[in-house]
């Protein structure tokens, strides 16, 4: 029987294939997926993940794919998207939330907002998923998720549920390269299933007003209207990327559709038809000249997949 085959009949939930990964990034870039497998649930989840293991198809999560540079030739495996009800839960408890992997961090930001619990306001504009937030350690004006998490439920395929407490967990914020970059110690083979985050209650209208602040900021900063995958490199020591690229004159430098954008130089935009190449192209002009510059080596904060 075909891989196609087996998985069809083994996974409940929704089963494509060939899947462009064009349509799950918000770079709007990636050619396809052999199998995109959106599961039911639990279960569902654990069927396809000893699936992939007992049948070495590589496999990876993927949450809104804002941190996300997928290659034309797309990805040959699994790709695991937690975008069923099951993975929505949402359930407050006084000061703190347990939220599912698969809820919009923004979404998340707004009910907490509402209801008085400060502490997350920093992510107001941050896109992706609470899974992707707490992996790649989102976060803004030196907060991140990080540093609201008390705990996390994570799957592994070959050892199964475990609860990591605070204590278990390591969140790296650094603002320095070579030193860890907003990452957490999970391994690559864990899936994050819900987080557990600890707020602070406050004023509704302080609240508010913060984030009103901060997404005005972004506005006035960042090409919020085009597809991106937000900054590019990773701030070295004291400098921001953007800055560097900025004074090396790169803003507006395109090839083909990839652009860099002429309003934060840390953007890379799709102007329309840009290609995973015409990105890496960008990329590599962009280190070049930094390096010949400002004799910085910048390096690429997005994840690369394919
Ligand atoms: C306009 C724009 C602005 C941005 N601003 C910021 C910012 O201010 N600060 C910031 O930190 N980031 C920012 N980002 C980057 C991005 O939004 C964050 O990194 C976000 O947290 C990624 O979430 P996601 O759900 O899209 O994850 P994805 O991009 O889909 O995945 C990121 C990583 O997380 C893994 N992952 C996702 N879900 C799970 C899961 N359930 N279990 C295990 N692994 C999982 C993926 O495998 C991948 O390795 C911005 C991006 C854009 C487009």
């Amino acid at each position: 029987m075909s891989l196609a085959k087996e998985i069809t009949r083994i996974v409940k939930g929704k089963i494509k294939f060939n899947e462009p990964l064009s349509k799950h990034t918000s770079l709007r870039i990636g050619g396809p997926a052999d199998y995109w497998v959106e599961p039911k649930d639990l279960e569902d989840l654990r069927v396809i993940l000893e699936f992939a293991l007992d049948r070495h198809l590589p496999w990876k999560v993927l949450g809104e794919g804002t941190n996300i540079l997928a290659r034309d030739r797309g990805f040959r495996g699994l790709i695991i998207s937690l975008r069923g009800d099951c993975f929505q839960k949402l359930e407050f408890n006084e000061e703190k939330v347990a939220a599912g992997a698969g809820v919009l961090l923004s979404k998340l930001t707004s009910e907490a907002g509402e209801r008085g619990l400060g502490g997350l306001e920093f992510a107001v504009g941050i896109p992706g998923t609470v899974g992707g937030g707490v992996v790649t350690n989102a976060g803004a004006q030196s907060v991140s998720v990080g540093d609201v998490t008390s705990s996390v439920k994570v799957l592994n395929p070959s050892r199964g549920i475990s609860l990591l407490k605070k204590e278990d967990l390591k969140f790296d914020y650094g603002e320095t390269v070579p030193f860890g970059y907003r990452t957490c110690n999970l391994g690559k083979d864990e899936v994050v299933l819900e987080a557990e985050m600890e707020f602070k209650k406050e004023d509704k209208d302080e609240i508010a007003n913060l984030m009103k602040e901060h997404s005005r900021k972004r506005k006035e900063t960042q090409p919020l209207r085009e597809a991106s995958a937000g900054c590019i490199f990773k701030n070295p020591s004291h400098v921001s990327a953007g800055e560097l690229i900025d004074k090396a004159g790169l803003k507006g430098r395109r090839v083909g559709d990839a652009q860099v954008s002429t309003k934060h130089a840390n953007f890379i935009i799709n102007r329309g038809g840009a290609k995973a190449e015409e990105v890496f192209s960008l990329m590599e002009t962009v280190r070049e000249e930094v390096l010949r510059k400002m004799g910085i080596r910048l390096e690429p904060e997005i994840e690369i997949i394919g």
